[in-house]
This record gives structure tokens, sequence and C-alpha cells, in this order.
């Protein structure tokens, strides 16, 4: 399949390096953020960003780098995608904000239409909006509690769902995201995942352990929330077991406890399906979105059953910037987009040609466990030949050989020894190829294991 047509920005689509990277102008910017900037704010690449679209992001010093993490999984429609910059420009000489809760606005309540209509499932819905990932999955907490009555979450082991106090406590991994953070919220509780490279599990019989944890350890009846991501993020890019998820939600359905899919990576066409529920008919409750929702601008919402969402008393819901009209205009842009430019099936021929490249260089590299993922979510899980025994040092050798060459990527997972690839579906496959060329060039440069 070729690239998608839409004209993406005046940004070239190419691979171009003028400077050695960082190139002068990034060690300068590093430098004043480092004096500037609170030290827990990470950095991935030292390479400051000037401007971006397409598959390209261009640096200070010129250098064009191909983007294979959207930002983290975010400008799933491109950084500067047409249809966007044009909405917000003419949303923002409007009004920049007026407080939903105090007078509202016809954006928040076109994007509340749209995830009603979007999200699975065609029973009666509602939405809310929010500013994060984190702040909407809290809500999908309040929700089904003030909904149930009942005080537990459950959550599984690799979970990543932010890093609010909350959040953190329903986050597994505890470096960076929670050491030295706590105390956490209480009342929430850990179940097995179906990780079929790790645990060889078929489905059903991976989501009965983890139900007869939950079962015996905190009780259907206390239980609110059950709360999971369909593919697993900075867990690890881990895509359970067929059958796993339908497993547990009707478990959830026969029980009482409200389910939530937290859709806030793998949501709005990143995996090839709309939301990745729908590749196994999962209906969830509640369906927590973010990230690619509005093309880079900050909005998340909680989208589920109306009696739950209705449960709230009125004012128990909200906060000053959720559903911000420039965050709006981005999501209905947004969404246009990728219904009008076809960006679920391009999802799926992104994850044709990545599984294509990555399965190639799996059969040469006994040093690639594990190919994975779905639509362009995918992922290779590094591990010392032979085993299954995590090689973090050769992903983070592989990753700093490919920034050095000009390409974003991330790395992931509770060991850190997944490499994950998110490119914008508005990247060309000549980029792609390009980017994969210099991934393969990584690997082979990147020989962790002599010493
Ligand atoms: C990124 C992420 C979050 C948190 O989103 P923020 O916008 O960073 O708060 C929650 N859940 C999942 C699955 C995520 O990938």
């Amino acid at each position: 399949m070729s690239a998608p047509t839409i004209d993406q920005s005046s940004v070239a689509q190419e691979r171009r390096l003028v400077t050695a990277l960082p190139g002068p102008r990034s060690v300068e910017l590093m430098a004043r953020k480092q004096a500037a900037v609170a030290a827990g704010v990470g950095t991935t690449m030292p390479v400051f960003a000037a401007r971006a679209g397409g598959g390209i992001v261009v640096d200070v010093d010129g250098n064009h780098l191909i983007d294979l993490g959207s930002g983290i999984a975010v400008t799933t429609v491109g950084s500067s995608a047409p249809r966007v910059v044009a909405a917000v420009q003419q949303q923002v000489a409007e009004f920049t904000h007026t407080c939903f809760m105090v007078t509202p606005y016809e954006s928040y309540v076109a994007v509340a239409e749209a995830l009603n209509r979007l999200t699975p499932g065609d029973h009666e819905k509602r939405t809310a909006l929010f500013n994060s990932g984190a702040e909407a999955v809290e809500n999908a907490v309040k929700i089904a509690r003030t909904a149930t009555g009942r005080p537990a979450v459950a959550v599984f082991d690799h979970a990543y769902h932010g890093r609010t106090n909350l959040t953190m406590a329903m986050t597994a991994k505890v470096m960076p995201y929670k050491h030295g953070f706590g105390p956490f919220a209480s009342e929430v509780y850990r179940a097995p995942l179906s990780y079929p490279f790790r645990d060889g599990l078929d489905g059903p019989t991976a989501a009965a352990r983890a139900l007869d944890l939950l079962e015996k350890q905190v009780g259907a009846d206390n239980l609110a929330a059950l709360v999971i991501e369909p593919i697993q993020g900075e867990g690890g890019f881990i895509e359970p077991a067929p059958g796993f998820l339908p497993a547990l939600a009707a478990w959830c359905r026969a029980h009482g406890v409200v389910f939530v899919a937290d859709e806030v990576q793998t949501g709005f066409a990143r995996t090839g399906d709309l939301f990745a529920c729908e590749r196994e008919g999962v209906v969830p409750d509640l369906v927590v979105s973010a990230k690619g929702i509005a093309g880079g601008l900050p909005l998340s919402a909680v989208t589920g059953r109306a009696e739950l969402m209705d449960a709230a008393h009125a004012g128990g819901l909200g906060g000053t910037y959720g559903g911000n009209p420039l965050a709006c205009a981005a999501a209905l842009a947004a969404i246009e987009t990728i219904e009008a430019d076809g960006l679920v099936q391009r999802a799926r021929d992104v994850e044709d040609l990545l599984l294509t490249r990555l399965r190639a260089l799996q059969a040469v590299d006994p040093r690639i466990g594990d190919v994975r993922g779905r639509g362009a979510m995918v992922a290779v899980e590094l591990v010392r030949p032979g085993g299954t025994e995590p090689d973090p040092a050769l992903a983070r050798a592989v990753a700093a050989a490919a920034h050095a060459e000009g390409v974003i990527v991330l790395t992931c997972g509770t060991h850190g020894n997944v490499l994950r690839f998110l490119p914008p579906l508005a990247i060309s496959d000549a980029l792609l190829h390009e980017a994969f060329d210099v991934v393969e060039r990584a690997f082979a440069a990147s020989d962790t294991t002599a010493g």
C-alpha cells in the first residue's frame, strides 16, 4: 500500500543529517534545560525540535530525523496535520477558553457525540473530557466507584496508567515511575497478565489464573473496576493471548465489575482498529482515550455506558481545562482525518511493512526473542540468544545507534529490553523502509554479547 496522499506540511520528507547529533544549537539548549528544568523530567534524545510533519522531525540545527515515536503514540495523524492546524488556528482566534462548566460550547458536545459513536458497542453512551491520560483513568475509577458503591480496583502486571497518585498505584513498574513517590492510593490490586512470550499460556487459562487470584484475594463483590490496556504500552507492547480479554470482560459482566479499557495508547487507529478491543469483539463498560485523540493537543476522555457515566452527581466530574476548545477543535479535525484518509487501513498496511521487516531481522538475529504488536504499534523484545533472559543493554545500544543516525526510536518494558515502533500514520513507506535499514544497521553495530 502506498503512503497517504495528504500534504502533511512543508517539511521535506527525507532523513538528512547536517551535523553530528546532537548539533551545536541542541547542545546549547540542553545546557539551558539542565539549568532551568527539573532534573526529574527526562530526555530520550537530546535534540531540540524546531518543526515536524509527516514522518519527519526537524531539529534546531536543521537535521531531519525519521519519527518512529509520534511523541509517544500521540501524533497519529501527523504533528502538523493540515485539518488539525486549520481547525486550531480558527478556534484560537474565536476564543481560547470559557470553561465548559461555566458557559459550554458546541465542540465539546461534538467530541462527546463522536466518541459515543466511535467507541465499541452500540448501547447508549456518555462522555466526559479531561486533559491527560492519567486524569481520565482517575475519573474512570471515580465513575466506577460511585456507580457500584465498591472500593477496589484490579490492575495487571506490567500495567502503565500514569503518574498521578492513584495511577502510580495502578502502574506496575517502580523505576522510574514510583520510586520514592509513595505512599500510594489504597484498594488497588494487581493480577497476573497474559504474556504469551513468557508464560506460554492460552488466553482462557491466563484469564482463569488472574480471576482466581482476584476472587481469592479481593472478592468480586468488593471490586468496582477492572482496568486493563488491551495491548500494554509502557509495559512492553504485550499483546495478551486470544481469549484473555473476552474472558475478563465476561467475568466482569457476570459480577457487576466495571470493565475499563485503558485505550490511551492503543486507541484512535493506532493498532489497525479504531480501538484495540474491537479485534476480539470486546465491548468495555468504560473506554479511556487520550494520546492519539487530538493530533497532539492535550485532551483525554472517558466514554461509557450512560447509566454508569450518569451515576456521578452534577459537579462531581470536570475540571478547569477539561475539553478545552482548542483541544476539541483539534480532536474533531483528527477524527475527520482518520475517517476521510482511511487511517485505520493505513495502520494495517504499516503493520505489514513493520512486521515483515522485523521478522526478516529476527530470522538472522537470535537476540530478537519476540516480534509482536498490531498496526503502527509493534515491538521487538530483546533477549540473550538461546533463551528468554532480557537484554536491556542491547535495547539501549540499538536505540542509541539509531538515534545517532537520525531515527527516533523508543524503548519500553518492565525490563527495559523492548524496542517499540510507533510511527505517525502520515509517514511514507519510503521513510519507514529507510528507518528500518538504519535499525538493521544499529543491530549489526550493537554487539553486547561479546562483553
Ligand atoms: C500514556 C498513558 C497513560 C497516561 O497518559 P498521560 O497523558 O501521560 O497522563 C495512561 N495509560 C496508558 C495506557 C498510557 O499509555
